[in-house]
């Protein structure tokens, strides 16, 4: 195999890595680096990695699909007139 075409393969593994890692709530350049360095092992990585919880609520938060619980601080949908976690009522919000 040319070199070139290692280079290029590296840059797909680079590239799954950092979307796999993206939808778990990674930053994207170390996902895109662990995947360009470590090929298919660390595409392998992103896929059995955690989930960063806190990144990926925020991002719900910010892109309005959930809102966050007055009384309980749970996240819950933005269509929701009654939280599923403490059972209080909630203002519904139309998007
Ligand atoms: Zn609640």
């Amino acid at each position: 195999m040319k070199s070139e075409d290692i280079l290029l393969h590296l840059l797909i593994f680079g590239l799954i890595a950092a979307v796999c890692g993206q939808s778990k709530g990674w930053k994207t350049a170390p996902s895109f680096f662990v995947g360009f360095v470590l090929g298919p092992v660390g595409v392998l990585i992103t896929l059995i990695g955690g989930r960063n919880e806190a990144v990926l609520e925020r991002m719900a938060i910010e892109s309005r699909q959930r809102k966050r619980c007055r009384s309980c601080g749970e996240l819950i949908r933005m269509e929701a007139v009654k939280c599923r976690h403490c059972g209080e009522p909630v203002a519904a919000e139309t998007a």
